[in-house]
């Protein structure tokens, strides 16, 4: 969490002040995100527009962009992926409610009040790629890893006595 700043903001009197909130969060800090990531480095930078909506409700415009490191679920191995994302949300107090009227994601404000921490993590949740995968296949690493493998495999066949090369290795050392 930016520590020092205000996280838990009144939406209401924002969007009716029309203010533009900024920050920026190492994604370390934000919930339930983690588990997506290939590891915790990486920083989300957030712009929190309010603004009432056409319906006259409180609302937000969140554009985010900063990076992540994700896990290829083709060859399990962790690559940069690049975040921007921008999402209109309608602030609600009905748990029932839904976008269909607006057009705008609905988010359930607790007593006029809601996390930007909360809001910018969930932002991130809609924009990471329900299967990550390396955008480039040349570079996914499950092309390379079979051929690899193959190599290793034919490497082992033609040391036949691994212990023996490794004897007269130690005696080349032992000589110098
Ligand atoms: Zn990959």
């Amino acid at each position: 969490m930016a520590r020092g700043l205000r996280d838990i903001v009144d939406c209401e009197r924002l969007a009716e002040q029309g203010a533009v909130v900024e920050r920026v969060y190492a994604l370390a800090d934000l919930p339930r995100v983690q588990d997506l990531l290939a590891d915790l480095s990486g920083a989300l930078r957030v712009r929190f527009a309010f603004a009432q909506t056409e319906s006259g409700g409180a609302g937000v415009t969140i554009e985010a962009d900063g990076g992540a490191r994700l896990v290829c679920q083709r060859c399990m191995q962790p690559f940069e992926f690049p975040i921007a994302a921008r999402s209109e949300i309608e602030f609600t107090t009905d748990r029932r409610a839904d976008s269909q009227s607006s057009g705008r994601e609905p988010f359930l404000l607790v007593e006029g009040r809601a996390s930007l921490a909360e809001l910018a993590a969930e932002e991130l949740l809609l924009a990471l790629p329900l299967v990550p995968a390396c955008s480039e296949l040349e570079g996914c690493g499950k092309a390379q890893a079979p051929r690899a493998l193959e190599a290793a495999a034919v490497v082992l066949q033609q040391t036949t006595r691994p212990f023996r090369a490794l004897q007269d290795l130690l005696k080349k050392t032992d000589r110098t």
